[in-house]
């Protein structure tokens, strides 16, 4: 968050509390002056009463007991006040700061997404001129050309998951599901994560002929997500293990890494849109926050459920279907 952000939500947040506490402290000066009058009210009708009148005793209790009603009908009153006055503020101080963190969320998005993109094209473009400059020999040139190929891969990703996010969101992505070999489906990914990865270490444990309901594009996109993480947020010489496998009524894809993990307060947070651990400043790992958002939303729209915990070392992504 911006310091001028930050300074505009101190003194929001100071207004707030001080209207706040203006309407409660108003509030039971405004019980104690009514009760007072109560009080006056009472002791002048006593003091109109005859002592000596035979119906003495009979008025003074209905007195009372009018003075009684009253402070019941005040403080019941009152307390339906303080009540919606204290919900009111509840809800308007939550609603209120969860706009702010979204909107320094979508700032940083905005960052995260520019860099994002920048740096894909600027690579793709060096690498074009120095195939139209340079004459290089065939392994070089075949090295450049696969360093652009996984630039655009990445820009391609990059779009895939801003459009569906924005697709999901407004309704307006229309899901047709039919019967999904995910045992195919994940080999298929892996085979790519690998073929894209050599360098890297994968271990996969993929139960064949599992089916599931759904759209494939979508299925592609939670799986190529979870395991695009766990090869970002670990080491270069750990591995990355993908598992599917059918249990008693349900179907789990887990995908484990060995990287630092994530702290338990923060495990409920990284499936909010835009939410990344740490800040954008010094931030190393590229991203937008926008893929275990979506990983959850496909998640729902196929009856499923994704967790994470923790893995021995690092941790461990879990999607359940249930079937
Ligand atoms: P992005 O990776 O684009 O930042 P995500 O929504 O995919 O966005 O992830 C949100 C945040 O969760 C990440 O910024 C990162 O801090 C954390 N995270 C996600 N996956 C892992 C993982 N496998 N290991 C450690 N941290 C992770």
């Amino acid at each position: 968050m911006s310091i001028f952000k930050a300074k505009r939500l101190t003194l929001i947040t100071i207004v707030y509390w001080f209207l706040l506490s203006y309407v409660i402290v108003a509030l039971v000066f405004w019980f104690i002056s009514l009760q007072q009058q109560n009080e006056n009210i009472t002791s002048l009708r006593l003091q109109q009463l005859n002592p000596r009148h035979p119906t003495y005793t009979r008025d003074a209790e209905k007195i009372y007991d009018g003075k009684r009603r009253k402070t019941g009908q005040y403080i019941g009153e009152g307390a339906t006040f303080l009540g919606l006055i204290i919900i009111s503020a509840v809800f308007i101080y939550r609603a209120t700061r969860r706009q702010f963190n979204l909107s320094s969320q979508q700032q940083n998005f905005m960052m995260a997404v520019t860099h994002e993109l920048k740096t894909p094209i600027a690579v793709t473009r060096l690498n074009l001129e120095t195939l139209q400059k340079r004459k290089l020999e065939e392994q070089q040139q075949q090295k450049l050309i696969s360093n652009t190929l996984q630039e655009v891969e990445r820009l391609n990703s990059l779009c895939n998951n801003i459009l569906l996010a924005s697709q999901l969101e407004t309704g307006s992505y229309k899901i047709s599901k039919k019967e999904v070999d995910a045992s195919a489906l994940a080999e298929r990914v892996v085979g790519e994560f690998k073929m894209r990865n050599p360098h890297r270490k994968f271990v996969s444990n993929i139960q064949k002929e599992l089916f599931i309901t759904g759209e494939e594009l979508l299925l592609e996109i939670l799986m190529t997500n979870l395991i695009e993480n766990a090869l970002k947020y670990s080491p270069r010489e750990t591995a990355v293990t993908i598992t599917l496998e059918s249990r008693k009524d349900n179907i789990k894809f887990s995908v484990a890494d060995e990287g630092p993990g994530i702290p338990d307060e923060e495990k409920s947070r990284i499936f909010e849109k835009f939410y990344r651990v740490g800040n954008e400043e010094t931030r190393t790992a590229k991203g937008t926050g926008l893929g275990l958002y979506l990983c959850k939303k496909i998640a729902g729209d196929h009856n499923a459920e994704v967790r994470v915990h923790n893995n021995v070392k690092g941790s461990v992504f879990i999607v359940i279907f249930k079937t």
